[in-house]
């Protein structure tokens, strides 16, 4: 049996894909059928976009912000189009573009299963179209990933995991107990170049988040919270020969981003994601000095009781301190913030604005984003809490039902839409990089 692991277009094509990455360690360890890894992704996007590519490619040090951004402006413009045309094909029962060549690259694999891995919404069209041709062909698709939908699940077979993907295979039940689970990344399986001057591998260190608790998330909400031995993760990056690593965790705990350190030090340039909580500034020392070069911070808001409604367990004093010992520490601090969290005012939007003018000289860039409920949220849990009166859900031909909402008080999604559009050019004068690098999040560890 020949399973091809299959990672769809269309997302950013900056780093070889971390998820089927992973389950071919895994599956590599447990079946003995032949499995091979696909990322279809970047062989569209090398065909379709091939003079950005070399564009990152040669980016060196002492690069041209006004350049930088212009290209990738247009790279986002031009790839936006593509994106919608071929989704907009895909509804109306057409194929979308380089459909043929894509299709060709999978059944080259001769493969019995495809199993694709959808991480992305954006994703979804593309693999519809896929799994329709593949199995006038008999070929057996499966999908799995975080942004499966109702639709995906109709045409393949859904599995959870990776266990579930190997009892399909297996065709058995199978015995947890004598899995080896010793998973070990291996990036050196994909030919080709992404979309970067070096190569970023992303790593998971956790199955998951260990808080789970901000109001606005539904990641990890069901899944069980286990860390990675850190002997594979190390085995990861040198049968990868890793240079430059993006841990993609959404949280990763103090205790072991130390215990990351001892294998990071003299040798990997690295970032992460994490909470701007109980750090100080001796610890982001020692964390710049084993390479950890940038941080992306979940700061969200300027107002203490937003933050308390977001239940993220932080506070302004502490994230202010936090970003200042960061900055001293030599890290590059790149921020997140979130705009029309259910009753925020426009006065507390304004505080957000103000603690980003008070902080400017601790922030390297900062990327905003406007509140979205979410199926599954503590907020779409229990709406009237956060003064939600109406939750809207408007069905679509192939993703989900579109959610909105209204409420009792506060800025509307519109309303604080409407307020970041006339603050866009106080929120990018706070930017030391160029702002499209919250695009191209891998260029802001190499560059
Ligand atoms: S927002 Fe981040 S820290 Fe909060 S629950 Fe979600 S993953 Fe965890």
């Amino acid at each position: 049996m020949k399973v091809l692991l299959c990672y769809p277009p269309f997302c950013t094509p900056a780093s070889p894909p971390y998820s089927i990455t992973n389950i071919y360690g895994f599956l590599s360890n447990n079946s003995k059928h032949e499995i091979k890894v696909l990322d279809l992704n970047i062989k569209f996007h090398n065909r379709v976009f091939k003079e950005y590519k070399q564009y990152y490619l040669s980016l060196k040090q002492n690069f041209s912000y006004d350049e930088y951004n212009k290209i990738t402006n247009q790279f986002r413009e031009e790839s936006k189009a593509v994106y919608l045309q071929s989704n907009m094909d895909v509804v109306k029962g057409k194929k979308p573009k380089e459909f043929e060549d894509m299709l060709k690259l999978i059944t080259e694999h001769n493969p019995s299963i495809v199993a694709f891995s959808i991480v992305y919404s954006s994703q979804v069209f593309y693999t519809y179209a896929l799994i329709k041709e593949l199995k006038k062909r008999n070929i057996k698709c499966v999908v799995g990933g975080p942004s499966v939908n109702d639709k995906l699940r109709e045409e393949g077979v859904f599995l959870k995991n990776e266990y579930e993907l190997l009892e399909y295979i297996e065709n058995v039940k199978i015995d947890y107990d004598t899995l080896n689970n010793d998973t070990i990344l291996n990036y050196k399986l994909y030919d080709c170049e992404y979309f970067t001057p070096e190569a970023v591998y992303p790593i998971r260190t956790s199955s998951g988040c260990y808080y789970k608790m901000c109001t606005f998330c539904t990641h990890h909400k069901d899944s069980f919270y286990y860390e990675y031995p850190i002997s594979n993760i190390e085995k990861s990056i040198n049968i990868s020969d890793a240079k430059n690593i993006f841990l993609i965790d959404d949280m990763i705990h103090k205790k072991r981003l130390f215990e990351l350190c001892e294998i990071f030090k003299n040798r990997i340039n690295w970032m992460c994601q994490l909470k701007p909580k109980d750090f100080s500034y001796d610890e982001l020392k020692r964390l710049r000095e084993s390479g950890l070069k940038t941080i992306i911070w979940g700061v969200e808001s300027g107002s203490d009781r937003v933050l308390n409604l977001m239940n993220k367990k932080t506070n302004v004093a502490e994230i202010e301190q936090v970003l200042r010992d960061s900055k001293k520490a030599g890290i590059r601090n790149a921020i997140f913030i979130m705009f029309g969290f259910p009753s925020e005012t426009s006065e507390e939007f304004i505080q957000t604005i103000d603690f980003l003018k008070r902080n400017k000289e601790s922030i390297d860039i900062v990327s905003t984003s406007i509140f979205g409920l979410q199926k599954g949220s503590e907020v779409y849990k229990n709406p009237k809490k956060f003064g939600i009166t109406k939750v809207n859900e408007e069905s679509r031909t192939i993703l989900e039902p579109k959610i909105t909402y209204e409420i009792e008080t506060g800025l509307s999604t519109n309303e604080a839409t409407i307020l970041r559009k006339k603050y866009k050019k106080t929120l990018e004068s706070f930017n030391k990089y160029p702002k499209n690098m919250n695009f191209f999040r891998e260029h802001l560890l190499l560059m």
